[in-house]
């Protein structure tokens, strides 16, 4: 070993032991006589001291040494005088006094400082994420990160789990995205497809008796390119038999509280986490992925505000769309700018318009109100009793704003979803520390594609149908709940899972109603269902997404933070620069012509 203690060990109680350590050149102080160096290696800083009287030629060789430069010190541990030591560094009692350098490798001049007080440009970080990477912080997340996943293998192997390598070099999975594709040397003209998700290979674990399965498993989705997605991203994803819901939520609550507690003891985990239906979620917050940790919940006031005067509102309600709001606290006297800009944000998330009412504070009640005390653009149109009954419905009091939208039901949720987020964050009602866990449960099992005018799963096709609305499958498809959940987080998705079909025939059923060809369900999906005829278990699982997960844990917004080499938005790898042409012959063995799209 080049040696024998790492920088961030030496204490008080090893004053007078002779070290040896290496590392990187994190700061140089040359004040001539003296010259100091804070030494870095993965578990810290040591401040390192070259003097002439107790080693020459290392004190010579210091004056060249320069940030990032790799070196080897030896010497002795003293205590630092009175007055000297720094507080903010475990090490911070003591120095190295040094009688011999080694200069092991040189550097040039890094494309921004080692510190987590710079800020740099994200593709500048990407293109050098080796040195990115040596940033304190960074080093922080790559650990945070292996401590959850080891976690993970612990308690789930406790828990009678196997973990098991599936093929990356695989068939089409589908998971609703575009498959990455590989072509194949061998058989001219075919392609593997990398796996969006080991599903049908964890399923087919189940049939082979594996009974408790996971894997940290890397999952390829070729999706349209938005902020915060990666096209490679890695999910725990598990797999059980003989379990109902219960059994497999139990699973994740246990783990994911485990994980919290031992790798972020500050942050408050909810236990038991919540459990709301599907119908539920929309009807109070607007959306399958609520932030549970403030209210501001969303009322339905269509009948009401269709009794005014209000064009709009009348129209809404004769179309059969729906007209909703929810109230922010306090924030009557908000100026035309505030409520402008709200109307911004809610235009930006589809809505036409944004409709406030805003009551004044100096309003003895809601049934007290007057005119004076009320602001709104739509005041000529709405009168004091319709503003009070909409008032007492939406829970407002005086000093609150009323935040109305109107439209078609799925736009009205996204747009009051979005703000309310929007305004908890304003209002800084949310904690970070708080992790605020919710089941969704009971979706729908198909969502109606409008465009192609079929319905599709909600999650993915493998996933059972409450056994009460089999009845509504051939009927009504667009009725039938199926035995599938979300796990939300502060707001985002962490994962989704379901009990699945294991029956033949039921699932070629599933395949027929969204609309799969003979051909396709075989060409596809023939392996399942085969096996599900020698003697397939009742299963479920779930698939979690880690990278989303730590990037939570670790108080990071995007999660490129917490992925070691991750790609920009455009799905670009700046450090290696892939995707990228390749040989000419390469091509060839492949039986592969390239036809470049028209500009
Ligand atoms: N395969 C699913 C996904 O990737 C998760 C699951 O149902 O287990 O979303």
């Amino acid at each position: 070993m080049y040696k024998d203690t790492n920088c961030g060990e030496p204490r008080e109680a090893t004053v007078g032991s002779v070290i040896t350590v290496a590392g990187w050149v994190n700061r140089r102080r040359d004040h001539g006589n003296l010259i100091f160096i804070d030494l870095r290696d993965r578990t810290g800083l040591l401040q390192v001291v070259f003097n002439p009287e107790h080693g020459e030629k290392a004190h010579d060789l210091a004056h060249s040494l320069r940030s990032e430069w790799v070196v080897q010190v030896t010497g002795k541990v003293v205590a630092r005088l009175p007055g000297a030591g720094n507080p903010d560094l475990p090490t911070g009692a003591v120095e190295l006094s040094v009688t011999d350098l080694v200069v092991l490798n040189q550097s040039l001049t890094p494309p921004f400082e080692i510190s987590d007080d710079v800020e740099v440009e994200v593709n500048t970080r990407l293109k050098y994420r080796f040195i990115d990477l040596r940033r304190p912080r960074m080093q922080e997340i790559l650990k945070l990160r292996h401590k959850v996943t080891h976690i993970m293998w612990d308690h789930l192997t406790e828990q009678g789990f196997t973990q098991v390598e599936t093929p990356i070099l695989i068939k089409s999975t589908p998971e609703g995205a575009r498959d990455y594709v590989v072509p194949s040397r061998v058989h001219p003209g075919d392609f593997y497809a990398l796996p969006q998700s080991p599903q049908q290979l964890k399923q087919l674990l189940m049939v082979s008796g594996v009974e408790r399965y996971f894997q940290i498993a890397r999952c390829f989705r070729d999706e349209d390119l938005r902020a915060d997605r990666q096209p490679e991203h890695t999910q725990l994803d598990f797999e059980m038999s003989f379990v109902h819901q219960d059994d497999v939520m139990a699973v994740v609550e246990d783990l994911y509280t485990r994980i919290v507690k031992e790798t972020t003891p500050d942050a408050v985990v909810n236990g038991p986490f919540v459990r709301l239906t599907y119908a539920e979620s929309m009807e109070r917050f607007g959306t399958d992925k609520p932030d549970i940790r403030f209210g501001m919940e969303l009322t339905t006031i269509t009948e009401t505000a269709a009794t005014s005067d209000a064009r709009v509102f009348q129209a809404v309600a004769s179309s059969g769309g729906s007209i909703r709001g929810f109230v922010a606290p306090g924030c009557g006297g908000y100026g035309r700018k505030q409520t402008d800009n709200l109307t911004d944000f809610a235009k930006s998330s589809g809505a036409q318009g944004l409709v406030f009412i805003a009551l004044d504070e100096s309003a003895p009640s809601i049934e007290g109100l007057e005119d004076e005390h009320i602001k709104s653009p739509l005041k000529k149109f709405l009168s004091i009793d319709v503003i009070k009954k909409m008032a007492t419905e939406m829970g407002a009091a005086p000093g609150d704003l009323m935040l109305i939208v109107a439209g078609t039901s799925k736009l009205v949720n996204t747009v009051l979803s979005n703000l309310r987020n929007e305004m908890a964050k304003r209002l800084e009602m949310v904690d970070p520390k708080n992790l605020a866990f919710t089941w969704v449960y009971d979706f729908p099992l198909f969502e109606w594609d409008e465009d192609l005018k079929k319905y599709e799963p909600a999650h993915h096709v493998f996933s059972a149908p409450k056994p009460e609305h089999m009845e509504y499958l051939d009927t009504d498809p667009g009725k039938v709940i199926g035995t599938l959940w979300d796990l939300v987080c502060n707001g985002s998705e962490m994962g989704s899972g379901s009990i699945r079909i294991h029956d033949k025939d039921l699932q070629t059923r599933l395949f027929n109603i969204i609309g799969y060809t003979e051909e396709q369900i075989s060409d596809r999906f023939g392996q399942l269902l085969t096996a599900f005829t020698y003697g397939a278990p009742p299963h479920g699982g779930m698939g979690l997404g880690l990278d989303r997960f730590v990037a939570m844990l670790a108080g990071e917004e995007a999660i490129r933070e917490v992925i070691a080499f991750p790609k920009t938005q455009s799905a670009f790898d700046p450090l290696f620069e892939a995707p990228s042409q390749i040989e000419d012959e390469q091509l060839e063995d492949l039986h592969i012509r390239v036809v470049m799209p028209k500009a």
